[in-house]
């Protein structure tokens, strides 16, 4: 199996690493793919560039095996679609089940998504919850979907929704950003050499 981790990552931080690896390890992925977002459809444009958030990604993550890059995003034209990710995804992979996180956030607004509904013929949808996180009633659609024995991932390529609780680290790439423009030190929340990066393209100041 396959993960895939998507996000603006503006900039990547430890919650987002740590998160990461535990469901690496949770699922026992072959890998797990951080893909950043070139241009969000779902949200406001961030103030860096999509190549430097690809190289803050690549700064954070060098020398680690457990995570793969996939800069597929950058290379498309027009906003970045979760469905064409996927499809592209798919024709690499046609044989390995594919697990694609998404926090439960994004899970509330996914039938906003482009093409939502194909999303689960491409991969299985894998909503990350914080312990007792709220989640909005399920419609049919997603209880038809849903599976409480994470073993069935495995046996097939796509189709499922199932709902993992971890312990999220309280970071957010909002409040990193917020400290650097007050001039407070976000040392110990992202990478230090994510951090020298920062400072030395003058980011989010
Ligand atoms: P922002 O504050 O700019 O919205 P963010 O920190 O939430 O950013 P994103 O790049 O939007 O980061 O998130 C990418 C993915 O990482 C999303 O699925 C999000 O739910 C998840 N994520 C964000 N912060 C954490 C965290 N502290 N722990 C675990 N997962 C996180």
């Amino acid at each position: 199996m396959i993960g895939i981790f998507g996000g603006t990552f503006d900039p990547i931080h430890y919650g987002h690493l740590r998160s990461a690896l535990e469901l690496k390890e949770l699922f026992e992925l072959e890998h797990i793919r951080l893909i950043p977002c070139a241009q969000p459809v779902h949200r406001n444009l961030p103030t860096t560039s999509a190549e430097q958030r690809l190289e803050m990604l690549q700064i954070a993550v060098k020398n680690q095996s457990d995570f793969i890059i996939d800069a597929q995003e950058l290379q498309r034209a027009g906003g970045s679609f979760t469905f064409d990710t996927l499809t592209a995804l798919r024709l690499v992979y046609p044989e390995t089940p594919l697990l694609l996180f998404i926090g439960s956030d994004a899970f509330n607004d996914l039938t906003k998504w482009f093409r939502w509904r194909e999303l689960f013929d491409l991969a299985h949808i894998v909503v990350i919850t914080r312990p007792n996180a709220a989640l909005n009633s399920l419609s049919e659609f997603f209880k038809l979907r849903l599976i409480n024995d994470k073993q069935i991932l495995r046996n097939q390529l796509a189709g499922c929704l199932f709902f993992q609780q971890i312990t999220q680290l309280a970071i957010s790439a909002t409040a990193i950003r917020g400290m650097i423009a007050a001039q407070q030190n976000p040392r110990f929340l992202l990478p230090d050499a994510v951090i020298d990066y920062i400072y030395q393209h003058q980011l989010y100041f």
